[in-house]
């Protein structure tokens, strides 16, 4: 009874201002010759967990055809740099020979537009899906309350129709050696994973707690920050566990995944 295999699914790029994602204070002698904007292209995946009880996909990655389905304002703000057929999801599955309907569990790390996408191709196999209760709750408050976040109320609907299992609790551990913490942070039902694997492996999958490796240096967040104090002190839990013995960190949006870590149909060690 353990995590057999793990692999990363690449589902492209979008592109972000730096700010999001690291704090950029400005001096009053900046304000008058301001640095340029610095914008960076960030990775979008899903993991793919194969345990002996069952299959788990964290997070569900950026659907095709973003233009039709994201608002305008997401498209500025995230544009979508790189997506290609590959990175569909029903290929993505197909590289490592997997189809949606053989997906047991869902868990997201939150419910944004860029990590919920797809569900449309899982909907008729009615997976567990697993999400914070509080990230449900947030999301389907300020998507009624039609304010400005990156949530989707398509994403939503799908969702109800799905076999949704709220999380209430800080900690579960799903399967044996797959434990989800609550962290919010970023966003109030915001989840981490932590993975062992057969040898003794540990990876923890951070969702969007982190976005860009150097939040671990800054111990801060630019604009994403949600909580300052779930996020200060959690940061340091998360620095806690990542000095465990054989253990690995995976951070969704890092733009130097590719060069640490193996796309599938590679699987991680
Ligand atoms: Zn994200």
């Amino acid at each position: 009874m353990s995590v057999n295999r793990i692999y990363l699914l690449d589902h492209g790029k979008i592109n972000a201002d730096m700010g999001w994602f690291l704090p950029t204070p400005m001096t009053a002698e900046e304000m008058k010759n301001p640095k340029p904007r610095s914008w960076v292209s960030v990775n979008v995946i899903s993991v793919l967990i194969e345990h002996t009880d069952g299959i788990i996909l964290f997070d569900t990655g950026i659907p095709d055809k973003t233009e039709e389905k994201w608002p305008q304002m997401a498209l500025n703000v995230f544009p979508v740099s790189q997506f290609s057929d590959v990175n569909k999801m029903e290929n993505q599955l197909k590289l490592i020979g997997l189809k949606p309907e053989d997906i047991h569990f869902i868990v997201f790390s939150h419910l944004h537009l860029d990590h919920a996408g797809n569900l449309e191709v899982f909907k008729s196999f009615k997976p567990s899906v697993i999400v914070h209760e509080k990230e449900l709750k947030y999301a389907l408050l300020n998507v009624w309350l039609n304010k400005p976040v990156p949530y989707l109320m398509r994403d939503l609907e799908i969702l109800r129709d799905m076999n949704v299992v709220p999380l209430s609790s800080e900690y579960l551990e799903i399967l044996p050696g797959v434990e989800v913490y609550l962290f919010g942070g970023h966003t109030p039902g915001s989840l981490v994973l932590k993975l062992r694997t057969q040898n003794d492996n540990n990876y923890i999958l951070t969702g969007d707690f982190i976005h860009v490796p150097e939040e671990l240096d800054f111990e801060s967040k630019g604009w994403l920050l949600g909580n300052a104090e779930e996020y200060y002190t959690r940061i340091r839990l998360l620095k806690s566990m990542m000095r465990m013995p054989r253990t690995n960190i995976i951070i969704s949006h890092d733009p130097k995944l590719w060069e640490k870590y193996p796309k599938a149909p590679k699987e991680l060690k």
